[in-house]
């Protein structure tokens, strides 16, 4: 079938496609049009990776849209809706206006309505029907990107659920679900009431193989010689291999043996190198190099992995290329100041990369673009990658297929339907004749097992995870106040079409599950029940709006109101003067409930414990020697009883938002109890709430865990370097922006429950915007001006200047230097300040001289960052940091 032939499909898309080279569309393409997609039909196509679903999606959109139609494209990560969003722009030549939402949740994203084609996460759609953006009920086209994603605990249920409600709110809508190839498709498709395309078919040859000793056995019986050298890893043999090009030893002999066991299999922590004995020379033709991706189970095995990699992939290299990737390396050491950012660099200088979701968005599609351009020849990843990025390869290697589970209570073999999707992405059509994937074992009967386990194996059935408590709290209570079920009856037959229900045999259970859910939220004061009707109160429906667990909610608001009556008399600990929180127990009667269903105050020990000293003056984040952020001599953080307290401080409310369930926590590391435990009694006057007993384990450890969340976020705010942070709690760059992020948006939410219960807001704002910019409470106004971040506003203040006014005034020579010589940077920062003449031209050379690079890259990483780290005609983009999906 050839594009032209697409009924209802406008006739300039057609004649586009052909031009980007779609001549003929793909057998599950075809098939999905025989199913009437571009008719409105529902499809649900299960077919494997890269075999062009996005283009099932498109035929159906703008046919939808071409019809007068309004259409929704759903992804399941943040960091693929702008990649989804830049591939659907190439069609507003032909006027279909696209826009991506990913922004704060609470918003009813009314911009949104000027647009035929919206991209966004499930998460964001959630949040639109909350909000009640009236644009939904005009949608004629839905597309759920990767469905298959209803099965994980996490993001499965809101998949599930919105879908469900926009089916329920617009009763014709076509839902087009893109999945991966799974074991039970037409349940889906029966959820859905969609056609059903199943296929198997790939644009390219796939040959699924294990290595093991000195050759791979491929699925078709036959072998590929790639020996391992004494000592040597078959990792880095293969990834040698691949570069080498064709010349390898192709057989279809009886499986060679070797009684030596491969020793890089799921444990390359080690430190040896690889040295290759490649004879490549470096002006190998690239024309049949083919590049590797490594798929690892761990940030830290990606990052080893890529740097093990780099002496295998260098002598393959043109001196062309090594320029090319010297400039990209250079690229990618100013997207921020981390070590990550470093390593990244030094690994990519030598073609060789590694991907996981610690990196910045940022880092991220760099690596990707060169991967695909072919320049970076190698990358060690974790499985967020295959997670839908366009990443072909002529080889995909799986090296871990046993990740950490702490369910499990150990190393638990990945899913079919995980490895496949890796195995998926070998083959790069029009440039490798087939794509290779290979698994490797250490012995014959892993082969075997690993044959039976993952190449001959089905994937997996999908199931629905939304029977689980979080899920159904969360959901129950956004049904009820968005107006979806009036009733308890109401609300169950909702509950009933969803995928949940039809896969459920223990009957009775879901209604079970809703009545304790309901319980929970009407103690909570979230919702009112009459004889039989059920509706949201004003702190419930806040709470939906704000797309927050209502267990959030409830932490949160249990820890303003304690606050609140206990604040005299934490003040007067946080001066030295009294007693503490603990030595006078509030409420000594704490009920003994099932813990999911008490309120958060009552789960807190009323147990006396010692004094603690909340006065010690101990500065979390002043310790850092850079002279980028000269800390301020006064720690803001600390109240002073000379200039009355701020009370709650930064921390206190850092650690509240950072116990809820909403976030997600760090985890203690050995030796960090006993670091943490004293901590916690030092500021013990701060934290808003009884501290658990330390004999109630699992309370008190995620207390502590909560205190070192708070711990990293107070030095965020205390303009801590961001490397310095990644290195003393051994996280990532990207999980200090999803904390910061998180912690944003929760701060917002507390301050907007305070509004509704009448509790003091003062502190929670500013707490939000030291967190926000990333600075202490004197940069505040100069860190808000667009296009300063934490550390610009550092030198500004540095220099004198110390307010917007100080800034439209001052002497621009001064403004220059203390943007290190940046005219550009400094002109669009003074027209973003009002100034009227902000032009830096007849200011002298002088002041460049105090220029140079170094501050700008760690700039872009603050968290109000430049404008051009902002998107342009986004209104909702979140002003700060990468995603981290
Ligand atoms: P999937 O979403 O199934 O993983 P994609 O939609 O990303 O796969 O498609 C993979 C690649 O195939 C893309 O580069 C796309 O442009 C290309 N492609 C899709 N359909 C066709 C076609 N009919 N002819 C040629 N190339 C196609």
């Amino acid at each position: 079938m050839q594009p032209e032939e697409v009924p209802e499909l406008p006739k300039a898309v057609a004649a586009h496609l052909r031009e980007e080279g779609i001549e003929e569309l793909y057998p599950p393409q075809a098939a999905a049009v025989e199913a009437g997609v571009s008719r409105g039909q529902s499809v649900v196509a299960s077919v494997p990776t890269a075999s062009g679903k996005t283009l099932v999606a498109e035929l159906a959109m703008l046919s939808s849209v071409a019809r007068g139609g309004k259409a929704l494209y759903i992804v399941p990560l943040r960091a693929l809706a702008s990649e989804k969003k830049t591939e659907f722009e190439r069609w507003e030549a032909y006027g279909f206006d696209v826009g991506v939402s990913t922004g704060n949740y609470e918003s009813d994203g009314e911009w949104l309505a000027s647009r035929d084609i919206i991209v966004a996460t499930s998460e964001k759609v959630d949040s639109l029907v909350r909000n009640g953006a009236a644009w939904i009920d005009e949608l004629s086209c839905v597309v759920a990107d990767e469905v298959h994603l209803v099965d994980d605990a996490h993001r499965g249920p809101t998949l599930e659920v919105t879908l469900g409600k926009l089916r329920t709110l617009n009763p014709g809508l076509q839902v087009v679900a893109l999945s991966a190839t799974v074991g039970n498709a037409d349940v889906v498709a029966e959820w859905l009431d969609a056609e059903l395309v199943e296929s198997d078919w790939r644009p390219i040859d796939l040959r699924m193989g294990v290595h093991y000793g000195n050759a791979v056995t491929f699925d078709d019986g036959s072998q590929r010689e790639v020996p391992v050298e004494s000592g040597g890893r078959p990792t880095a043999a293969l990834v040698d291999d691949a570069l080498a090009g064709d010349s390898g030893t192709q057989t279809d002999l009886s499986e060679a043996d070797s009684d030596r066991d491969a020793d890089d299999v799921g444990d390359e922590d080690g430190d040896s190198a690889f040295t290759t004995e490649s004879g490549s020379t470096t002006d190998s033709d690239d024309s049949d190099q083919g590049s590797s991706l490594v798929f690892v189970n761990s940030r830290r095995n990606a990052e080893a992995s890529a740097k093990r990699l780099r002496d295998v992939v260098a002598p393959h290299l043109t001196d062309d290329e090594r320029g090319r990737l010297a400039e990209l390396a250079a690229e990618i050491r100013d997207v921020s100041d981390t070590e990550t950012s470093d390593t990244l660099a030094n690994c990519v200088a030598k073609g060789s990369a590694f991907h996981h979701a610690g990196l910045a968005s940022e880092h991220r599609s760099l690596v990707e673009d060169a991967f695909r351009d072919r320049l970076v020849k190698c990358i060690s990843a974790t499985p967020t990658l295959a997670a839908g990025v366009n990443t072909p390869s002529r080889r995909v290697i799986v090296r871990d297929w046993r990740r950490y589970d702490g369910e499990f209570g150990g190393m638990k073999p990945l899913d079919v339907l995980e490895v496949h999707q890796m195995m998926g992405r070998a083959g790069r059509p029009g440039l490798d004749p087939y794509g290779e994937a290979v698994l490797l074992a250490k012995n014959s009967e892993t082969r075997d097992e690993l044959f039976e386990r993952y190449i001959w194996a089905d994937p997996e059935p999908v199931r629905s995870k939304l029977a689980a408590e979080p899920a159904l709290r969360t959901h129950v209570l956004a049904t009820v106040a968005s107006g979806f079920a009036h009733t308890r009856g109401e609300l169950l037959e909702f509950l009933e079409r969803t995928l949940y229900a039809t896969q459920t045999d223990e009957s009775g259970r879901l209604e079970r599950v809703t009545d304790d859910v309901l319980a929970y939220l009407e103690r909570n004061e979230f919702i009112e029940r009459g004889d039989d009707s059920l509706s949201a109160t004003g702190v419930g429906h806040t709470v939906s709006r704000l797309y927050l667990d209502p267990m959030t909610a409830a932490e949160i608001i249990d820890g303003l109101e304690w606050a609140e009556s206990n604040r005299a008399e934490m003040i007067r600990a946080l001066a030295g003067e009294g007693p503490t929180a603990a030595s006078t127990p509030k409420s000594a009667d704490t009920p003994t409930m099932d813990a999911g269903f008490q309120r958060a105050s009552e789960l807190a020990s009323p147990d006396a414990r010692g004094e603690s000293n909340g006065t010690d003056g101990e500065s979390n984040g002043t310790d850092g020697e850079s002279d980028e952020s000269p800390p301020p001599s006064d720690d803001r953080t600390e109240p002073s009883p000379d200039d009355g307290p701020t009370y709650p401080t930064a921390l206190g409310l850092f650690h509240l938002v950072s116990r809820t369930p909403d976030m997600y926590q760090l985890y203690l590391k050995s030796g960090d109890r006993e670091t943490y435990t004293e901590v916690c009694y030092e500021r013990e006057a701060e934290l808003l709430g009884r501290t658990p007993s330390e004999y109630e384990d699992v309370r008190f450890e995620e207390w502590l865990s909560a205190l070192k969340t708070a711990r990293l976020l107070v030095d965020w705010a205390d303009e801590v370097d961001e490397d310095r942070i990644t290195e003393r709690y051994g996280v990532g760059p990207g999980d200090v922006r999803g904390k910061v992020e998180t912690a944003e948006w929760l701060l917002n939410a507390a301050e907007r429950l305070a509004g509704e219960l009448d509790l003091s807001a003062v502190p929670i704002r500013e707490a939000k915007k030291r967190v926000e910019y990333g600075v202490r409470d004197e940069l505040l106004e100069l860190a808000g001006i667009r296009g300063i971040g934490r550390k610009r506003a550092r030198r500004l203040f540095e220099s004198g200047i110390e307010t917007r006014a100080d800034l439209r005034e001052a002497d621009k020579s001064t403004v220059l230097r203390a943007l290190r010589g940046r005219r550009k940077t400094a002109e669009r920062i003074l027209e973003n300040v009002g100034r009227r003449d902000p032009s830096m031209e007849e200011v002298t050379k002088a002041a460049d001289a105090a220029g140079g690079d170094s501050g700008e890259s760690a700039e872009r990483s603050g968290s109000t960052a430049t404008s051009s780290a902002r998107p342009e005609g986004d209104p909702e983009e979140q002003a700060s940091l990468g995603d981290f999906g």
